[in-house]
């Protein structure tokens, strides 16, 4: 039965590759995701369904197109390649290996495991669209929190998947979202201003060739236009202005008035069980999309205004609150320290290896996010001494 499991996954993550294949083509050059259906990049006919069967068609097709006979690149079986075998392998991990506390048995925590894969073609195909194209796309994330968000309510994972947070945090954690929602609503009437608006990334030229990593250099860019990097992050400070605001309400009503405080605890304990359960997972995921975007959000606001240019990417923050969103507050906190060890390790190896290849850092919080993902009991049991401090983190 185990086995018909697995071989249903990594035929799904096979397909999934496959769709991340249509967002890595299509949202990295602004097209529509859905019209027109594929087709060959090269000669633009349809591809039918048969010739559209995940590593399979491009196997027996061996790597051409049928119509025009041109060379189907070897990226395509790739992508659908590695994620069948990352979403196999984290299927293995937590449930046959059981290296993970709580994961239970999948019939029953599926939704969970749902979420993780999620996040891991998620973070594949961002990585993939940074590394090509230094821009990561914030949709990508988007649908990643969504369906964290969607399934913590529908469906609670265990604590070990979703460390519960104290009701006082989860009211600030829902008045920041409100926050969040209003300044977006300001930016679609114009009364806020994007930051950096001048400064964005040209469209894309589609160039038909595969990889065009030329890093467009933002500062050169803002240079161009005029643009203050202190004056532009000042803007987003702006933006972020309704959530602090919310969030800080929030506390005060919660911890000063106690008919607030007790009300709310009424209605968002850490019970389980429908509904109060499900609410509480669903704060949990939102707290954690929210510490997730904060740490980088953070470190771009002070950075910039630190150092007068702009520092560490909007997209980054957009990734580590997705990250957030599906595993909780305790794993993006933990990615945000370890992501810096790979990269410096690498710029280490290219300084070694006399080679200049700048990489974005998108791929290194991924690649910690799988370590952190599978190896987070181990990481919890070490900062237990220092987790003891919060008597609110019981795991
Ligand atoms: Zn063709």
């Amino acid at each position: 039965m185990e086995i018909i499991h697995l071989l249903f996954i990594l035929a799904f993550g096979a397909c999934v590759g496959s769709f991340l294949n249509v967002v890595i083509y299509r949202l990295s050059r602004g097209q529509n995701m859905v019209f027109p259906g594929s087709h060959c990049p090269k000669c633009g006919r349809a591809i039918r369904w048969f010739d559209n069967i995940p590593v399979v068609s491009w196997l027996v097709l061996r790597g051409r197109c049928r119509q025009c006979h041109k060379p189907i690149s070897p990226g395509y079986p790739l992508v659908e390649a590695s994620t069948a075998i990352l979403v196999g392998g984290l299927y293995v991990c937590y449930f046959w290996l059981d290296i993970r506390d709580g994961a239970g048995r999948f019939t029953h925590s599926w939704p969970m495991f749902v979420a993780h894969a999620c996040l891991l073609a998620g973070l594949l195909a961002c990585s993939i669209i940074d590394i090509s194209h230094w821009i990561v796309p914030l949709e990508a994330c988007w649908v990643v929190s969504a369906i964290a968000l969607a399934v913590a309510a529908a469906a609670p994972p265990s604590s070990q998947f979703l460390p519960r947070v104290p009701p006082v945090l989860g009211a600030m954690g829902l008045a920041a979202a409100i926050g969040l929602g209003v300044s977006l609503l300001l930016q679609r009437m114009r009364l806020l201003q994007p930051s950096f608006i001048d400064a964005r990334d040209p469209p894309l030229k589609d160039t038909g060739s595969e990889e065009s990593s030329e890093p467009p250099t933002s500062i050169a860019i803002s240079k161009a236009h005029g643009v203050n990097p202190r004056l532009e992050i000042l803007r987003e400070v702006l933006f972020l202005g309704p959530a602090v605001i919310l969030a800080a309400g929030a506390y005060l009503l919660v911890t000063k008035v106690p008919a607030a405080g007790q009300a709310w605890a009424q209605v968002s304990t850490e019970a389980s069980g429908w509904p109060a359960g499900n609410f509480a997972a669903f704060q949990a995921a939102l707290v954690g999309y929210l510490v997730g975007g904060t740490w980088i959000w953070g470190i771009r606001i002070l950075g910039t205004l630190g150092f007068g240019k702009e520092a560490m990417g909007l997209g980054d923050a957009h990734i580590l609150a997705a990250v957030g969103a599906v595993c909780g507050w305790i794993v993006p906190s933990l990615v945000f320290f370890i992501a810096p060890i790979f990269a410096l390790l690498w710029a280490l190896h290219l300084l070694l290896a006399r080679r200049q290849r700048e990489l974005p850092y998108g791929p290194w919080l991924a690649t910690a996010t799988l370590v952190v993902m599978l190896f987070y009991d181990g990481c919890l049991e070490l900062l237990r001494p220092y987790f003891a401090a919060f008597q609110w983190t019981r795991t």
